[in-house]
């Protein structure tokens, strides 16, 4: 049975005008390009094809509205990894984060890294970007599944010391179900219950 039953896609927004109306709460999910945040958000709002997992490089960078219940939303961030990508688009990219930034429905971040390589120079970057608006960050150690137990356990504690206190980690695995309750308790302990 799905968590959120009436989960719906909501609109794609190039630009801050598309944004939807600033009401309710949401919730940001970022990562780097397949680092498997389409996966997460298939796993964690139990809809198979809710976020599209192969996506063509080099498209406009959009922002995914999805709408979880009334007044509650995942906000899908391009993925990032754009460190070699042109410069306009950069600035777009970094344009559209710091417009959902000024959101006051914003409530959270939440981060998909790839296991295999734990947190990197991207990553820290939007970490600093969360830092300086004040939005709690949560860490998802995804593909958790292609770790060993031990390498997984270690790699869980090297992130806890790497996020020095900037956020909350956890292991998932969207494949195997590995930590998915736990991600949805984050996100809905955010998004509270609204009315
Ligand atoms: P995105 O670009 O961050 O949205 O990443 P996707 O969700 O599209 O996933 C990128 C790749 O990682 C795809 O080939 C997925 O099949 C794979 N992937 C995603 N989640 C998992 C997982 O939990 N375990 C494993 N082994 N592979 C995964």
């Amino acid at each position: 049975m799905s968590l959120y039953p009436s989960a719906q896609f909501l609109l794609s927004a190039a630009a801050a005008a598309q944004f939807p109306a600033d009401n309710g709460a949401e919730v940001a999910i970022a990562g780097r390009s397949n680092a498997g945040k389409s996966s997460a958000i298939n796993a964690i709002t139990a809809r198979h094809a809710l976020a599209r997992t192969s996506k063509t490089p080099g498209r406009t960078r959009l922002l995914n509205f999805f709408q979880l219940s009334p007044g509650r939303r995942l906000v899908d961030l391009p993925g990032y990894g754009f460190a070699a990508g042109p410069p306009a688009e950069r600035d777009d990219w970094a344009r559209l984060i710091d417009a959902l930034a000024e959101r006051d429905s914003l409530r959270g971040l939440v981060l998909v890294v790839d296991a295999r390589r734990g947190l990197l120079d991207g990553d820290e970057q939007l970490l600093a970007w969360a830092a300086g608006l004040g939005r709690p960050v949560h860490v998802l150690l995804s593909k958790s599944d292609q770790l060993k137990r031990a390498e997984a356990r270690t790699l869980l504690a090297r992130s806890a010391a790497q996020l020095q206190g900037r956020g909350s980690v956890q292991l998932f695995s969207a494949r195997a179900g590995v930590g998915i309750d736990e991600a949805r308790g984050k996100i809905d302990a955010w998004l509270g219950t609204l009315g």
